[in-house]
């Protein structure tokens, strides 16, 4: 069937590729893809010959409509480096084309970081907002932790591993009492996931500085902390208090 098709693939375990996927890419006209030789490499494993073509979201309209111009007739996959294009990663001004011209669109299920990373946190999975990466600059990083702070929801973000010091600093000055929590390396050999306060997530990866790919968990308000941010005398003298007025 013609279309774009947005394929996701494996972040780190060739295993996580799914049957659909796989057949998808076999049968396509061409694929769609960030990085040739990620995607390459990819295609070897999976025995797989295919036409690709570079594209991000930077790319010309020219571009675009070459491969709108495929989609329209032919079958076009789209993918990225890993996990599930458009998720911070390129695909969204292609969609948004694709369908102003009613060419059909349809996405494969697969892996993502930021949802994996929830289901293994612990926290709160009942509402969550995905912020993509946190600002480099400072001052943006911070303002961006406290607007987001103020969401009931648990805060999820992606990392880098020389970036994580700074930012687990920037959270515990901005939202100390909060629950936090690192995942990384997901569904590869040396998966990990860590659960604290700011402070406990600072002082174990001064000691152990982190490797590899990260996702950065902040909890909702409300949810404080283990042994923060909680003033039990202060709560036993309330309810004492409440029990004398009745
Ligand atoms: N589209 C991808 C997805 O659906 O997960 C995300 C692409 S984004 C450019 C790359 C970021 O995703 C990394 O910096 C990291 O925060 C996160 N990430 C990707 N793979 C990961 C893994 N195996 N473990 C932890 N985080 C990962």
């Amino acid at each position: 069937e013609p279309g774009l098709y947005i394929v996701a693939t494996p972040i780190g375990n060739l295993g996580d590729i799914t049957l659909r996927a796989a057949e998808v890419l076999r049968s396509v006209a061409a694929i769609a893809c960030e990085d040739t030789r990620v995607t390459g490499k990819l295609l070897h494993h999976l025995e797989i010959k295919q036409r690709l073509i570079r594209y991000d979201d930077h790319a010309s309209e020219a571009t675009r409509d070459h491969l709108l111009g495929i989609a329209a007739g032919e079958a076009l996959a789209l993918v990225s480096d890993a996990g599930t294009p458009l998720i911070s990663d390129p695909g969204y001004k292609l969609v948004r084309a694709a369908r102003e011209r009613g060419i059909a669109v349809t996405s494969l299920p697969g892996a993502s970081a930021a949802t994996i990373a929830l289901t293994l946190s612990g926290l709160p999975s009942d509402r969550f907002l995905f912020a993509g990466f946190l600002p480099n600059k400072e001052k943006a990083r911070r303002d961006i932790l406290t607007e987001l702070g103020a969401v009931k929801a648990t805060l999820v973000f992606y990392e880098t591993a020389p970036r994580l010091a700074d930012s687990l600093a920037a959270i515990a000055e901005v939202l100390p009492g909060r629950e936090a929590s690192v995942a990384r390396e997901l569904t590869k050999k040396f998966e990990e996931c860590r659960t604290g306060s700011p402070a406990e997530l600072i002082a174990h990866y001064e000691a152990h500085p982190p490797k590899g790919e990260i996702v950065l968990l902040i909890g909702p308000p409300g949810e404080t902390a283990p042994g923060e941010g909680v003033d039990v005398d202060a709560l036993l003298r309330a309810a004492l208090e409440t029990d004398k007025a009745s």
